[in-house]
Formats: structure tokens, sequence, C-alpha cells
């Protein structure tokens, strides 16, 4: 049932978007979720779909990067239906939005060029005016970006393309884990290049992407939204891997990506994971992600991150000694941003005790619950493996539990099986039961059959170390 948006009625009951604040609560410091979380307020459910105000376009944007994925997991582990949060600026929330799927589905059967000029021969645009992506922050700009040996060739490549954009490498894609600078590195480029004169930007993610489109099929004003995007000299987006199983957007998506090339415009993507490693994508989008350059970013080592974090201390006018900086860069390893909120809590905490200078005894106190000793790393329970799993597959969590035999969820959900029998320390009937009521030896038998094939086959083995890496990074860095 659809909710108009700014209904009186709340979206959701008050104690669940309670319950929901505190399980992210938990998992951020608190500076930062008093600045970004607290002024959150859902507006409006349509279908599955929970619409979230926040009072700016770059919180919403931020938010959606950084906790979207949480808060919808946090929603569906408190039982509620929700399938996708999205968030918008407290102003432009006056239009509808509805799940991907919607519009027009009975679509004519063309060949793949005959769409790609269906679909340019729009009307014409309105007058060209200089357009940035309203969530570019200033602050991360080339200058702010430190260059160490995880990140030199992506930072080449991004500075590259923002001199000679379109000649460059076009498409640009960079990828790597959550928390080592792509988004700052695309904001870079999308900073240093809207200085030029009549000069169109548009930075935006994926999933904002996918709901601008929507927007634009419910309105029917599909017109104005190919015009946003094909009329452009650079579109940066991020976070592409969320296109996955969209495929409506992914067949828009196509046609923007086709008509930016074709004029020599620049395109930069970035993404969790390789082109070829991007789930329930169109084979002919990876080939197109292949065609410029694929670049990663790895996490930065020791030397990196204390440079990291004295130059974002110096950005705050915080006196940060030396062995301080190496206190924090070598106890929080991988993610920039767990170490950025490390400082942020040193910083209000300096404030708070009246301190001037912070030194190491300081810094370990007030950062014994961040920082890594082996106490405090985080219990693995079949819950979170479920989450992440769910998560790295771009599928639900009730596809993982249920019995669906369809290839694209079986193989997600042995892994989370073995994933689960291998890391949790739980009896095999709790992972059955956990798996939407299995029986004990079916858990048994998929754990047998993981292993099987991991013997056997090394691309299989390589996925699910793949998976196994990315979900203790997550974990470390939480
Ligand atoms: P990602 O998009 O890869 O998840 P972000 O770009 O959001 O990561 O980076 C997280 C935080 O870490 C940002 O505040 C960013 O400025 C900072 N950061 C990451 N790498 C660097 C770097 N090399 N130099 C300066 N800041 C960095
Ligand atoms: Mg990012």
């Amino acid at each position: 049932m659809e909710k108009p948006l700014n209904s009186n009625n709340p979206p959701l009951s008050g104690s669940l978007w309670l319950k929901v604040l505190n399980f992210v609560k938990d998992r951020m410091d608190h500076s930062n979720y008093n600045l970004w979380m607290e002024p959150l307020k859902p507006s409006a459910l349509q279908d599955d779909v929970l619409v979230v105000e926040a009072p700016d376009s770059f919180s919403a944007n931020w938010v959606q990067n950084h906790y979207g994925a949480e808060i919808t997991a946090a929603l569906q582990s408190l039982g509620s239906a929700v399938s996708r949060v999205v968030f918008v600026a407290k102003d432009a929330s006056a239009g509808t939005l509805t799940k991907e799927g919607a519009g027009d589905k009975a679509r004519d059967k063309t060949t793949e060029q005959d769409e790609h000029k269906k679909s340019v021969a729009a009307p014409p645009a309105p007058p060209r005016k200089p357009r940035s992506g309203n969530s570019l922050n200033p602050l991360y700009s080339f200058d702010n970006f430190i260059i160490g040996e995880n990140n030199r060739l992506a930072h080449a490549a991004a500075l590259s393309v923002s001199q000679s954009p379109g000649t460059a490498y076009n498409p640009l894609f960079i990828y790597g884990q959550v928390g080592v600078g792509k988004t700052h590195l695309m904001q870079a480029v999308g900073n240093f290049a809207k200085t030029r004169d009549d000069f169109r930007v548009v930075y935006l993610s994926s999933e904002q992407f996918l709901n601008e489109f929507i927007d634009s099929l419910l309105s029917k004003n599909t017109s104005t939204f190919r015009n946003r995007f094909r009329d452009l000299d650079l579109l940066l987006i991020d976070d592409i891997q969320f296109i996955g199983g969209k495929e409506e957007t992914q067949r828009e998506f196509f046609h923007t990506f086709n008509t930016l090339h074709d004029y020599h415009k620049q395109v930069v993507l970035s993404s969790d994971r390789p082109p070829k490693e991007l789930k329930n994508l169109e084979r002919r989008l990876v080939s197109r992600f292949e065609w410029g350059l694929v670049v990663d970013i790895q996490p930065p080592d020791l030397e990196t991150r204390m440079a990291i974090i004295e130059n974002k201390a110096r950005m705050k006018n915080f006196s940060l000694p030396k062995e301080v900086a190496f206190c924090l860069a070598e106890k929080i390893e991988g993610n920039v941003r767990s170490l950025e909120g490390a400082l942020t809590k040193l910083i209000a905490c300096a404030g708070l005790y009246n301190k001037n200078e912070v030194d190491v005894a300081f810094t370990e106190n007030i950062l014994k619950d961040l920082l890594q000793t082996e106490n405090n790393k985080p219990k693995i329970d079949i819950a979170s493996v479920q989450e992440w799993v769910g998560r790295y597959y771009n599928i639900k969590i009730s596809e993982l539990k249920g019995d669906r035999r369809q290839q694209s969820l079986v193989l997600p959900r042995q892994i989370a099986i073995y994933l689960s029998r291998k890391l949790t320390g739980t009896s095999l009937p709790q992972i059955g039961e956990a798996f939407g009521g299995k029986n004990h030896t079916t858990i048994l038998y998929t754990c047998r059959k993981v292993e099987d094939k991991m013997k056997n086959d090394v691309n299989f083995k390589e996925e699910v170390e793949r998976v196994l890496l990315r979900f203790k990074n997550d974990l470390n860095n939480n």
C-alpha cells in the first residue's frame, strides 16, 4: 500500500525507527551519529521502499553511501519487509518513488543498436547551463589526497582524467574495498573539472541514478532525465555495484554511457570490486566498463595511514603529536573512515577534557572500544554472515534463507551456510534453523559440497576466499 510523501502518518512505527537508529549508533562514533543520523526522518513507505528525509542533498548522499546498506539490513533483521531505503533531501522529497521495475515493461524487442538510437532520440536538450553534482564536497580535493603505494596508479589516472577529460582513459573504473578513498578520488576529479568554464559535471551514486530514473518513469519525464545525464562533460557514478540486478536501470545507463562515450565525454565509475566480479550485471556493460582503464585502490599501509591522519588533523586545526598519529594508524588498519572516526572522537574528547595536547595514554583510553584488541573483536553470528553474504551478492536475506533453486541464489546460499559453519561455531541444527528451518543433514551436505567444490574448482575456491576476505575486512573495520 502506497503512502504519500509528507503524509501525517509516519511510515514506520517510531519504536522501530528508534531501534534502527540504536543499531547504527553502535556502529559509528557519537559526533558522526549526531551529525548525520539524528536529523533523519522516515517520510514515506511505498511498497517495500522506505523514503527517509535528510536536511540536504549532501547529507542524503552521505548517509546513502555510508549507512544505506546497514539501515536496510537493520530494518530487515527487525522483521520489516522494507527492501530498500532511499535518502532524499528534505525539499527534494515532493516527488514519488517506487521500486525498480516500475514503468513500461512492455518494451519493444529491439536490437541493441535500435534501442540505443531510440533512446538517444529524445526531445532537444534545454539550454546548456553549467551543471555540477550538488553533492560534490570541496574538501575532497587532490590537494587533500595522500598518495601512497596503495593508490598511486588510481591517483595518477584520476589526475590525468581531470586534466584531459574524455581523452585519457574512458571510462576510468576505480575499485577497492570500503573506506580506501574511492569517493574522495572521484570527487577530486569532479571538483577539479568543474573549475573549467562551462564544463558540466554530475556526481552521484548509482543508487541515486536508479532513484532519479525511477522517478522520471513515474512522472513520465524520461526525456528530462536523459538530457540531464547525456548533456554532460563528465559523469561520475559512485558505487556502481548497486545497479546489479536492476535491469531497466542498467539498460538506461547503457544508453547514457554510449551517448557520452560517442561524444568523447568522460565517465568515471567506482565499485567495490572489478567489473568482471559485478553480480547480475549485463555482459555488455561489463565489457564497456573494461574499455578504458580499470585500477584498484588497496588498503593503505602504515605510513600512508599516518600521513592521512596527520593531514586530516591539520585540516581540522588539531595538534596531533607524531606518536599519537602512529598509535592510531597502527591500531586501526585498512578502513580510513574508521581512522577518521577515531580522530573525530579524539578531538571531541580533547575538547571535553580541555586538553591542549593529547598523548598516547589519553588516546588509548578514549579510544579503547575502537582500538583493535583481541578482546573487542566483534563476535560473528549467523545473522551477520547472512547480512554480509546478502550484501555481497546483492540479494535479500529472505532469499538467502529460502528454498528457491535459482542458480543466482543457490551459490550465495551455499556459501552463506558454509561460512556460518566455519566462522560462528554454532551447531548444524542451529544453522538449519537460521536458514529457514532446514534439516541439519541438509546443512552438513551443503558444507561438504562446498568443500569438495573448493578442492576441484579453483575459481570457486577463489570466490569463497574473496567473500571471506571481504567479510573479515568489514568486521575489522566496524
Ligand atoms: P570509499 O569511497 O573507498 O569507501 P572514501 O573516499 O569515502 O572511501 O574515504 C573514506 C575517508 O577516508 C574519507 O574521509 C577520505 O577523505 C579518507 N581517505 C581515504 N583515502 C585517503 C587518502 N589517500 N588521502 C586522504 N584521505 C583519504
Ligand atoms: Mg565511497
